[in-house]
């Protein structure tokens, strides 16, 4: 999830958390929650017994409560019912064949411009548009998701997890007995629930190793899906290609550009042993052309989109609006380009500006939340609390339990004069064990406010 930058702060920060106020906190938020570790599992793929920090009911969990934030803020699934179907559909034929069939497996394509894919433990996966535009066929799209459904097949983020409550209780819990229950079970303290683990954490650390198993197990749900296994290579070859071109584009999947031509030298390699026979199947291009075609048809926009974003990313802020100003005048109604407009002008302080793109990108996309929370800020910042209010109380429906939006109604309440209400909604924000400069925020207001001392 994407952190509020600073500017969205309705004043400036003063103070910082000391380790008494951050031990206040744990005491406060009452999160010394112990957590079953599930000791050892039994690897769905190599059958082995591996160390495991989630089982599968915490793996599904977490992905129902993470990924509809993530996919928000990767400005939510295109409004193509005809795309996500086709990548459902591709994505159904592959994860069916796998260890795992009994997971809630889900695709979409999502408004993302960057080049990336990713799934959650529970196997709900995000391809953004900007891959799509990359890629030549369904084989090599199949490939993709058959690489992703490898991550969930293979429980990486659970033994990710489970290295990282290790790693926890060695750094912070040092002399804590770990007691042992009647079940044999260890149950290891800790100080942040797994909730707080963060989606992007999850998403971006898988080793190399992990890497590489993803990729041979998506060989393996390519060529049982009916595709041609020269599928993953053309992909691979696709993305060394672009990490050459456009390293700044590509982000997780492919992020350590070393690995890019090993993987595309192993796909080739093990397609030529292991698949040789399966090399002859046609090619499905003209499939995914037609799937496509209405996102091809608004290629300018996206790539004016990606150029205004690594402009915004060096802090050039006038010249990534007049990229997205290009991206509009091709596309006027993308829900995207509106956004990102909005937040090119939200980060020059003008929030006036923004607001029509907003309004346009709320009823272009009434369901998608990124919209919605922007207009909220967007009036903080105007000083006007009451509808500031107002859009994060909508935001919270259409995406509850985003604990940033306790942080801003508390905002909202504080600048309305309600600083009774504030300083609730502030602890509640604490109390979900966020952390970083709004945390730092909300504490310094309650010691102001006597709330805390
Ligand atoms: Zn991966």
């Amino acid at each position: 999830m994407s952190r509020p930058a600073s500017f969205h702060l309705p004043r400036s920060l003063e103070g910082s958390l000391s380790r008494r106020d951050f031990l206040w906190l744990m005491g406060v938020a009452g999160s010394a929650v112990l957590l079953p570790l599930s000791g050892c599992a039994i690897d769905p793929v190599t059958g082995q017994k591996t160390l495991v920090g989630m089982s599968e009911e915490q793996e599904k969990s977490l992905d129902k409560r993470q990924s509809p934030n993530q996919f928000s803020s990767d400005l939510g699934a295109v409004q193509d019912a005809g795309l996500n179907r086709y990548v459902q559909e591709v994505g159904t034929t592959l994860w069916s064949k796998s260890q795992r069939p009994q997971m809630p497996y889900s695709a979409r394509v999502l408004n993302a411009n960057y080049v990336n894919a990713y799934t959650f433990p529970g196997g709900s996966m995000g391809v953004t548009r900007g891959i799509m535009l990359e890629m030549n066929n369904e084989d090599e799209l199949a490939a993709l998701l058959g690489h992703e459904i490898g991550h969930v097949n293979a429980r990486h983020s659970a033994e990710r997890a489970g290295r990282e409550l290790l790693a926890n209780v060695a750094l912070t819990a040092a002399g804590v007995a770990i007691a042992s229950s009647e079940n044999g079970r260890q149950y290891l303290p800790l100080l942040q629930p797994l909730s707080q683990i963060g989606a992007s954490a999850l998403l971006a650390k898988y080793s190399r190793d992990n890497e590489r198993e993803a990729d041979s197990l998506g060989l393996d749900y390519l060529v049982a899906g009916g595709y041609n296994p020269d599928g993953m290579a053309g992909l691979m070859n696709m993305l060394r290609s672009e990490s050459r071109q456009k390293p700044g584009l590509l982000e997780t999947m492919f992020a350590s550009h070393p690995m890019s031509e090993e993987r595309y030298q192993t796909a080739r390699l093990t397609a030529e042993q292991k698949y040789a026979g399966q090399r002859g199947r046609p090619t499905r291009r003209e499939r995914y052309l037609d799937n496509t075609a209405g996102l091809r048809r608004i290629q300018p926009t996206v790539e004016s989109c990606q150029k205004g974003e690594a402009l915004m990313a060096k802090k050039q802020l006038p010249q990534a609006e007049d990229q997205f100003g290009l991206a509009l005048r091709h596309t006027h109604d993308d829900y995207a380009a509106n956004v990102l407009m909005a937040k090119a002008l939200m980060a020059q302080k003008k929030n006036r500006e923004a607001d029509p793109y907003l309004a346009a990108a709320k009823s272009i996309y009434p369901g998608e939340a990124q919209a919605v929370h922007l207009s909220g800020l967007a009036k903080l910042a105007l000083r006007q609390p009451e509808a500031a209010l107002a859009e994060f109380v909508a935001y919270d429906k259409l995406l509850p339990g985003n604990p940033s939006t306790l942080f801003f109604v508390g905002a909202a309440n504080e600048n309305m004069g309600n600083k009774r209400e504030a300083a609730n909604y502030y602890s509640r924000y604490l109390q979900s064990g966020a952390q970083g400069s709004e945390a730092q925020f909300a504490v310094t207001r309650l010691r102001d406010w006597k709330v805390i001392k």
